[in-house]
């Protein structure tokens, strides 16, 4: 037993060394893809329960990867978190994605709002408002996604304190993936966020029972009770849309009205609906 104990420890020891290995060589890649400007940003609408028209947009990073193609996300996000370029890449999103939606509303593209997800790491970092200052947003164009994936502890002011800052530059601040994470209840009434997204994993199987609805209702309740926006992620389905506009969700994202689309993409979404 004993032998076979230390044959997993060698196992496990390689693998974690691979892993080691592997995150140093994807974090001297984004260090390079950040040299060699390879990251873009997509653009998902976000469509009004009321008029079913898009009220904005949130913008969502792609890495056009040199021999890999274009990777999501997932590729590379976590690496960027522990090795510290995500602020960068942050930066890098809502530099481009403020500069699209101003050439956007030079076309006559007018969206309301566009939404950036900054990591919550990155909210207490004074950079962060140096960038929103410098993205010439107007007040209430730009809202700050904020990732409930780290604690939003009552204790802990300092988010807090970030979340203020923010909000003092007019800049809207939404708890995104409400229901999975850490965001409390207790965290909407310190934090008051113009919006909270409910998390797709909630909004998914809504169309399997009484309870999965109803859980979606008391968090539409809250929200209401709080005069907090709620936006439904994970929209794939027309069933899905008639149940949440029955439930009082303010508004939606997701497939069944359009997947992050290239700027020009969304131009061409937005344009063929006659909306602008
Ligand atoms: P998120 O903020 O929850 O973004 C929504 C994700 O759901 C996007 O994945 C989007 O493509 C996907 N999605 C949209 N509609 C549907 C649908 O109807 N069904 C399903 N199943 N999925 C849908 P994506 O683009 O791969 O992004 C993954 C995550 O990466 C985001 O989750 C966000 O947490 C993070 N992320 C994206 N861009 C940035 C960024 O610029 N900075 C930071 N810090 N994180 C980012
Ligand atoms: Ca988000
Ligand atoms: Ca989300
Ligand atoms: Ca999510």
């Amino acid at each position: 037993a004993k032998r076979m104990g230390r044959n997993q420890f060698v196992i496990f020891d390689a693998t974690l060394r691979n892993i080691a290995i592997t995150n140093k060589k994807v974090a001297d890649e984004l260090l390079a893809a950040l040299e060699d400007d390879q990251f873009e940003v997509f653009y998902q609408p976000q469509i009004s329960a009321r008029t079913l028209e898009i009220q904005g947009v949130e913008a969502l990073v792609r890495w056009r990867h040199p021999t890999r193609g274009q990777l999501a996300p997932s590729h590379f996000i976590g690496t960027a978190e522990t090795t510290g370029s995500i602020a960068r890449i942050d930066a890098v999103v809502l530099k481009k994605a403020s500069a699209q939606f101003q050439a956007w509303r030079q076309d006559g593209i007018a969206l309301p709002h566009i939404s950036v997800n900054i990591s919550a790491q990155r909210l207490i970092d004074p950079a962060l408002l140096q960038s929103i200052a410098e993205s010439q947003l107007d007040p209430g164009q730009l809202c700050i996604e904020l990732l409930e994936s780290i604690s939003f502890d009552d204790q802990d002011t300092s988010l807090e304190t970030a979340v203020s800052a923010i909000k003092s530059l007019g800049v809207d601040v939404e708890i995104d993936d409400f229901g999975t994470g850490y965001a409390s209840i207790l965290s909407l009434l310190s934090l008051s966020p113009k919006r909270l997204k409910i998390d797709r994993q909630l909004v998914l199987p809504i169309t399997t029972g009484q309870s999965q609805r109803r859980l979606v209702a008391s968090i539409v309740e809250i929200g209401k009770a709080l005069g907090i926006e709620v936006i439904a992620e994970g929209v794939e389905t027309a069933e899905h849309v008639r149940i949440l506009r029955e439930l009082g969700v303010d508004s939606f994202q997701g497939y069944f009205f359009a997947p992050p689309l290239s700027g020009n993409a969304l131009e061409s979404f937005v344009r063929e609906r006659g909306w602008f």
